[in-house]
């Protein structure tokens, strides 16, 4: 008998909560990894550098696991097919995996759940993706908190050393299945190409971090972290980011307490996850869906240069700065009176950091129909966010060079006359419910 442990988003051998508790099962442990059709057959680009660098990673984790004898399965199809296979194919006692809180990867849990039951097979899913999970920090009430401050406050109460511990998996490396699998099906072969983007590095600069209060909101310093990705794949843990945090900056455990915060919002409001605005007035606002006006918002051709060199940047890099990302949230769904859900999905396209929870947390609060937003007739002024974020137009100057010269367009909508419009629109929604 075997137990097999099922790698998702949380792709390295070190400090893995599941894999630490597979190891200690007792069975020899096989890991699998899957490359999701369900997943892969929706991504819009066959050049999507998140493929590349998840190949990457799964296939350094095969790298460390054949200098211990042992080996990844990695399979690419649908995971109910697969998991029937593997059932049928071998004999397991235990499956253990992290929990994934995103809709889609619920109902996929849901399911391979009833088929492993149908043999006996114990499915065990931990935490390890996030410090606290949704039913961890909750108000004096017993109910889930929506304000942000008094989140963070709880969060802070609740954090010892023990949530914060490593699982020392290496300890228990022997009890890995000593074998050897065949090779990872290529990028080729599932339909992609290998993208040569330079990933940044899967660590966090000390120094950088005590530079983070006073640097970060300024673009051009590329003062944080860049840790987006691998905390989306998990090639960090995040119980070692949060000690380092807690050593150096205040400011940047809070950046990761509004992770685990928008994910506990997605747990616990699932309806957020599946279209809906947090606060349901919000859905009564008539939206402009101009497909022209949308079309220079993606191209970064809207005549306000903050918002079009973050664009640039996104469509270039697949990164954009977390000031620039409200900024051009704000602009789609406020200036331009876009659906901001067209404004998210583009995002998710795009963002090598894509994260349901942070990135329709972020885009609902731009939007204002999210939790803890600020009151919607306050609206960005994109042009004097950029005088005091990027005041000597660095930024600007590197993503959109020709701005000042006659290439670049006139705004496409005038600063007041779209202000006024946007207060209109919500105010005539708002009014209504
Ligand atoms: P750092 O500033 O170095 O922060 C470190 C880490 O803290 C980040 O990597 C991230 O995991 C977490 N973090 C920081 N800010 C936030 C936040 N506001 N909400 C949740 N987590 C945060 N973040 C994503 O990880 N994925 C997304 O898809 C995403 N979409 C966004 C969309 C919009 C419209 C907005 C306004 C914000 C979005 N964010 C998203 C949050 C934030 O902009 C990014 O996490 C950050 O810019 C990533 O860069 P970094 O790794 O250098 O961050």
């Amino acid at each position: 008998k075997i137990a097999i442990f099922w790698f998702r988003r949380d792709l390295r051998l070190h400090d893995n909560a599941g894999l630490y508790y597979a190891l200690r099962s007792g069975y020899p442990v096989v890991p699998l990894f899957i490359f999701d059709r369900n997943i892969l057959d929706d991504l819009e680009e066959k050049t999507d550098a998140r493929l590349t660098f998840i190949h990457k990673a799964v296939s350094e984790i095969r790298q460390a696991l054949r200098q211990k004898e042992a080996d990844i399965m990695v399979e690419y199809g649908f995971p109910e097919k697969i998991w029937e296979n593997l059932v049928a194919g071998h004999d397991i006692a235990e499956v253990y995996t992290n929990t994934d809180y995103e809709p889609y990867a619920t109902d996929r849990d849901k399911a391979i759940y009833r088929i492993l039951k149908q043999k006996d097979i114990v499915f065990k899913t931990c935490k390890d993706q996030v410090i606290f999970e949704k039913q961890e920090i909750l108000s004096g009430q017993g109910s889930p908190y929506t304000v942000f401050t008094p989140y963070s406050r709880a969060w802070k109460q609740k954090l010892n050393d023990f949530y914060l511990k490593s699982y020392p998996t290496k300890k228990y490396f022997r009890h890995f299945h000593q074998w050897h699998g065949s090779a990872l099906p290529s990028l080729r072969e599932m339909g992609f190409e290998k993208t040569d983007y330079d990933f940044p590095p899967a660590d966090v600069d000390d120094t950088l971090l005590k530079n983070y209060a006073k640097e970060r909101d300024f673009p051009a310093m590329e003062a944080t972290s860049r840790i987006g990705v691998h905390l989306r794949f998990g090639t960090v843990s995040i119980r070692d980011l949060a000690r380092q945090a807690r050593a150096h900056s205040d400011t940047f455990l809070n950046e990761l307490i509004w992770r685990d915060f928008y994910q506990q919002i997605l747990s616990n409001f699932p309806h957020v996850g599946k279209g809906d605005a947090f606060r349901k007035a919000y859905d009564l606002i008539k939206w402009r869906y101009d497909k022209a006006d949308f079309k220079k918002w993606c191209e970064g051709k809207t005549g306000y240069p903050l918002v079009d060199a973050g664009m640039r940047q996104l469509n270039a890099i697949g990164f954009m700065h977390n000031r620039v990302r409200m900024v051009t949230a704000s602009f789609l769904s406020k200036h331009l009176l876009i659906d901001w859900r067209l404004g998210e999905a583009y995002f998710a396209q795009k963002l090598l950091d894509y994260d349901l929870a942070a990135n329709n947390g972020g885009w609902q609060w731009a939007a204002g129909s999210g939790t803890d937003a600020a009151p919607y007739f306050r609206i960005f002024n994109p042009a004097s966010q950029a005088e005091k974020f990027d005041p000597k137009m660095e930024y600007i100057k590197k993503w959109v060079p020709e701005f000042g010269t006659d290439e670049y367009p006139e705004p496409m909508v005038d600063h007041k006359e779209a202000r006024e419009r946007c207060l209109q629109a919500y105010k005539t929604a708002l009014d209504k419910a």
